[in-house]
């Protein structure tokens, strides 16, 4: 098929087969080896001696008791005794006696020790638990949900193809509407429909950075907005033509006009749904019960109400305002392609990991792969 010359927007070049990997950024304790802490082991010369003190050790100095219940007590001939720093001072024998072991086993335990680290808490992903293993022998329980977002595998091929469709989209409008300004695009995970899309507009004024412009597009679509006469001239002469095949129950009210006539018009993005849902009347919404799971059930039962439930794309990490701002209208997961060099998710730190906020989003990063399977930057 012919390119269709006269279109006066530039386009994309479609032979860079644009697609996006779209990978999880998981707080420290997920993406970091686990930490070790310096125990001492008692060797027997005698295997068979084993089984003698095991039954008094577990009983009298159970390893629950120094929170090390991931480890094993035993490797070969080793016995895992206590933490060095239990000792607070006293001499090792002193106190495994004032544990209440016997003088005979505190005897033998203590005729060959030595200091040694092993993992100070559980593993919670099998990278970090086969590498925990190689110092000493631990339990292991996978956590299925945190190892799919690890590995990659949390999300199907049909998954894959809408992130980079967005990503595409969010491409276009970046570089052909917006003269290469940060943009976002707020997305209903239940339809797969275009809630709102913003750009930024720090030129009007210095704190409508993207995302907080883009939270206020989706407010439009709930009948808030507070930047209504500051963006008036994005959502003007909308001609209602393009409106018409739009499901009659939807609003498109987070949707600048220029950018809705790009999605109706242009062949690329012909298949991408506009529109959220109506919001059902006021919600109260009480903080301190919200998580990410409850999200999309609360935005399944109760509709629309500030970003609940919704997926939220942006061409750049947000700044910590804006990261911030995204919590407090609790977005249910951040994909965004770029990192800024004051961003709050990965450059600067991980705001989804402070957890004494009432709230968490899941965090991606889009990163741009090319006909090779090579990002094209990182
Ligand atoms: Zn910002």
């Amino acid at each position: 098929m012919e390119d269709d010359n006269s279109r006066p927007i530039k386009r994309l070049k479609l032979n860079d087969n644009p697609e996006w990997y779209t990978s999880a950024i998981l707080t420290d304790e997920y993406s970091k080896e686990v930490p070790r802490v310096r125990v001492y082991l008692s060797e027997l010369d005698n295997k068979r001696l084993i089984s003698n003190v095991m039954q008094e050790l577990s009983k009298m100095l159970p390893l629950e008791r120094m929170n090390l219940h991931h480890l094993k007590r035993v490797r070969q001939q080793n016995i895992l005794l206590c933490q060095v720093n239990d000792l607070n001072g006293q001499s090792l024998s002193r106190y495994l006696e004032s544990v209440g072991l016997s003088h005979n086993v505190v005897n033998l335990l203590c005729k060959n020790v030595r200091e040694y680290d092993v993992p100070a808490l559980p593993s919670l992903l099998r990278w970090q638990y086969e590498l925990a293993q190689t110092y000493w022998p631990c339990k292991f329980h996978p956590d299925k949900y945190m190892e799919s977002l690890h590995n990659g595998s949390i999300f199907n091929e049909k998954e894959r193809n809408f992130h980079s469709k967005i990503m595409h989209l969010l491409e276009g409008i970046t570089n052909e509407l917006e003269h290469s300004k940060p943009c976002g695009i707020c997305i209903d995970p239940r339809t797969k429909g275009v809630v709102a899309l913003a750009s930024s507009g720090a030129l009007i004024s210095p704190v409508m950075h993207c995302p907080m412009m883009l939270v206020d597009f989706v407010a439009r679509t709930q009948d808030g907005g507070a930047w209504r006469q500051e963006v008036s001239h994005e959502f003007q002469n909308v001609n209602e033509d393009i409106y018409n095949d739009i499901k009659v129950n939807s609003v498109i009210s987070g949707i600048p006009k220029r950018v809705l006539e790009l999605i109706r018009t242009d062949e690329r993005f012909k298949d991408i749904k506009v529109g959220a849902e109506l919001p059902r009347g006021k919600i109260k919404c009480d903080a301190s019960e919200q998580n990410t799971a409850q999200n999309v059930d609360n935005l399944e039962k109760y509709g629309p109400y500030l970003c609940t439930g919704y997926d939220l794309y942006l061409s750049q990490e947000p700044c910590l305002m804006c990261a911030m701002a995204l919590v407090h209208s609790r977005a249910r997961r951040v994909f965004f392609e770029k990192c800024s060099n004051n961003g709050a998710l990965v450059t600067r730190l991980k705001l989804h990991a402070v957890r004494e906020l009432n709230h968490h989003y899941e965090v991606f990063q889009c990163k741009k792969i090319d006909q090779t399977n090579h990002l094209i930057y990182s």
